[in-house]
Formats: C-alpha cells, structure tokens, sequence
C-alpha cells in the first residue's frame, strides 16, 4: 500500500487534510493536490470574520506554508483544473491536457455559491474564495455608511453583516423565510440572534424576496426598492461534483459515498462540502457544510487508503462568530420536535436543547462555550437526556449524566 500514488482533486480544507493525514499517518508514496485556486489551502471562516474586518491577511489564513508541501514530498499543482477523470486509465486530466495517474484518486472540490435567478444577478457579489473576500474588501476599504444589502439570512450572510456593520456601514439582510437561519437553528436562537443583529442597527426584512438587481439598487417583489451600493448574496452553494459525474459517478446534491466515504469506483473517495455520505447518525445520505466534517473525513480517507475499515462516525459540531456571540453548535439540530433552553437568553447566554421525541440531536450553545464542550461528550457518548431531565430547575450538564441515571 505505502508506495501508491494518491491525486486529491480540489485544494481547500478537506483536500489538504488528506494529504497532511496521509504522510502523518506514513504513507510514502506520491502525493498530488490540484487546486484551481491561485492561493495554496487557506482557512475560509475568517473570510467573513477577522479577514474581512481586516484583522489579518492572506499568510494568516492559510493551512500549511508553502514549505510544508516540499519538506513532505506533497505536489501542490495551484491555479489548475482536473477537468476529467479516466477511470480505467486511473488518470486525472488537467486543463492543460497534461494527465496524472493514480492509484487513488479523492474528489476533495467543495461547492460553489448558488447564483441568484434574478434579473441583475451579475450586479451581486459572492463570498466563497480569497477573490470574492478581496472583490468585496475594495468596494468597503476606505468607506463608510454605504449601503449594503446582503441577500440570504443564512451564517455566510448574517456573518458578512455584522462585519460590515462593525465596519461602519448601513446593512439590509433580505430573507425569503420567514425568520433568519430558518433552517440551520431552532427558531429560539434564530430569534435571539435577529433581535442581535437589529440592535447593533441592521435591519432584516425577513419573509421578502427579490425581484431584481440593478446597479445601484434592488427591488423587492413586493415593490420595495433598496438603494445599494453593494450588494452581496449568501443563498446556499451547490456542490462541485460535475467532474465525478462525468467520470460516471453517482451524483445527486453531491457525490454519493459510503459510509467509508468511497464511491461505487474503489479507488475513488470523496471528502468535504462536495460529499454526500451515507451517515449512521441520520440513517440517510447527508452533506455538510463545516471545517469539523472536511477535517475529520480527509483523515478517515487517508486512513482508508492506508487500509482502515473504519467507516466515518464523527458527531458533526459547528461555529459562528457575530459581533461578541460565540454561537456553537454539537451534533444535527435539523429535525428536531422539541427544546428546551437552558441560561439566560435576555442575558444573551443560553443553550437550547433539540430533541426528536425524546432523543437529544443536538445543542446550540450561545456564549455557553462549557455548554457546547460537555455537549459534544455527552452526544459522542449516547445521550440518554430527555426533554424532562434538561427543564429540571437547576440541571447543570456538568452533572446531567448522573442525573439521567
Ligand atoms: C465565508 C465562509 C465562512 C465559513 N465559516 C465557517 C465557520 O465559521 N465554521 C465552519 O465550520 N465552516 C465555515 N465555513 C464552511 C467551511 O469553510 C467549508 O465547509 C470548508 O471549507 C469545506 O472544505 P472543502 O475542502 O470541502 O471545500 P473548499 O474549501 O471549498 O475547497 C474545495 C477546493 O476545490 C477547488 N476545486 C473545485 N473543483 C475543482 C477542480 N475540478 N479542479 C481543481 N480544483 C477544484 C475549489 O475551487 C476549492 O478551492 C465557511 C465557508 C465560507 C465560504
């Protein structure tokens, strides 16, 4: 196994985990990373955090520096496409018609962002890579009190929002749902979170949708014009998996793996936003979205091509960071029935627990860090907490176990 050749397709955060938990792991044989950014991997959190805000730059955001790919034999091949793979061959074709041969081969492309079916969409800027974050940094440098729209009430837009209005800028989210975060929160700490946003001065037209962009402003369907001087969409992201399908792979809102994260090919895996794996924690076919889930399955996939049979079993966790809330969230909270909150929400610290029936699913700790840490123990463990034990007066998670004893 140790001198097979491994080529990851797609150079972000999934993509070098594999290659950095290949040689960590001890493989020796040839590594290559294509990538069709110019940048080598880098971070893509702080593009709505601290790089926008511009509390750090490029150097500061990426995953190893340029030496670390020459000092462990890995080929960062940058700014270059695979544009076809050849199964049988076991090559992948680059856009240069120059080929490289494998004897694995991961599929590592991440998503795109949705684009908006809009007239006017070409209007409206994207925040996914470096270039989009700088696109947008010299439309905001030097400014204040322009007006931003931001279309999409989701963690990239409402992230985006409240950088720019730290910034010093007027900000109008524009949500189709009826609430923001609609479909990644409970609607308790999407509440909490609007109501954040609307006292730092953003306003969020919630239940609105856009009829077109112009330049300079945006119309609602509703016949609301917004003036803007820049606007910015975060609507969701579509996975990359074109080249995968091509390659007669099944693809369906991503390419479809196993629980080992392989596709029907053997000798192909796919890793990241661009997966859709069969999970054992929602029983179905699942893609994620998160820096924890393109990690923890770059390493199963080294692992796997090192010859483990282990299938990927993490408990997914997720962050985001607006204005002073540290929002956290441990394990799948989508589909739950019930909660119960726990803390203070007028306090702006509290948890809320999301069961389905009676089954914990998943903790959203606002500013309850400790909250979201014994979280993930205890969802990792088994939870056997229900709805009734969590809304005891005085449950402390520290002690909950005992207590559902
Ligand atoms: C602005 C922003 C903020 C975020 N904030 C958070 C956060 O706070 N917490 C969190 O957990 N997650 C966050 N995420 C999500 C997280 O960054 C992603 O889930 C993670 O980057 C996914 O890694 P990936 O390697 O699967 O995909 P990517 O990082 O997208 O990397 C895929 C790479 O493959 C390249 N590629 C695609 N097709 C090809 C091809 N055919 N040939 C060559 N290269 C190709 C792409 O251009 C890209 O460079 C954020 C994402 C964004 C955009």
């Amino acid at each position: 196994m140790r001198g097979e050749s491994v080529v990851v397709v797609g150079a972000g955060q999934a993509g070098c985990q594999v290659a950095v938990s290949l040689r960590e792991q001890g493989h020796r044989g040839p590594i290559t990373i294509v990538g069709d950014e110019r940048a080598a991997p880098y971070q893509r959190p702080p593009l709505t955090k601290a790089y926008l805000a511009g509390e750090t730059d490029l150097a500061g955001l990426v995953l190893r520096q340029d030496s670390y790919y020459d000092d462990h034999g890995i080929k960062l091949v940058r700014d270059e496409r695979v544009i076809g793979v050849d199964r049988q061959a076991r090559v992948a074709v680059l856009g240069c018609a120059r080929t490289v041969s494998y004897d694995h081969l991961v599929f590592a492309t991440g998503a795109r962002p949705r684009p908006l079916p809009v007239p006017g969409a070409e209007h409206v800027l994207n925040l996914r890579t470096i270039a989009d974050a700088d696109a947008i940094k010299q439309k905001l440098d030097g400014q204040v009190g322009l007006d931003v729209v931001v279309i999409g009430g989701g963690f990239i837009g409402l992230e985006f929002a409240a950088v720019v209005r730290k910034l010093r800028h007027e900000v109008t989210v524009v949500e189709t749902q009826p609430q923001v975060m609609q479909r990644a929160l409970s609607a308790e700490t999407a509440k909490h979170l609007a109501a954040r946003h609307r006292s730092e001065g953003v306003e969020i037209l919630a239940g609105k949708s856009i009829a077109a962009v112009k330049e300079g402003f945006v119309e609602l369907t509703d016949g609301t014009v917004l003036v803007a001087d820049l606007v910015v969409a975060g609507i969701g992201v579509i996975p990359n998996s074109e080249v995968a399908q091509r390659a007669g792979l099944a693809v369906d809102n991503g390419i479809i793996v196993d629980a080992h994260l392989r596709t029907v090919d053997p000798r192909i895996h796919a890793v990241g936003d661009c997966a859709r794996f069969a999970s054992p924690l929602t029983g179905g076919l699942t893609r994620l979205e998160s820096v924890q889930n393109a990690t923890d399955q770059g390493t199963t996939v080294a692992s796997a091509i090192l010859g483990s049979a282990e299938p990927y079993t993490a408990l997914p966790w997720f962050w985001s960071d607006q204005y002073d809330v540290k929002l956290q969230i441990a394990g799948l909270t989508d589909g739950h029935d019930r909660t119960v909150t726990v803390g203070d929400p007028a306090e702006g610290r509290f948890s809320v627990f999301c069961f389905r029936g009676d089954r914990l699913i998943g903790i959203e700790a606002y500013n309850r860090p400790i909250d979201f840490l014994m979280g993930r123990r205890i969802l990792e463990a088994g939870s056997s907490l229900t709805p009734e034990i969590v809304a005891r007066p005085g449950f402390d998670l520290r002690t909950s176990q005992q207590q559902a004893a």
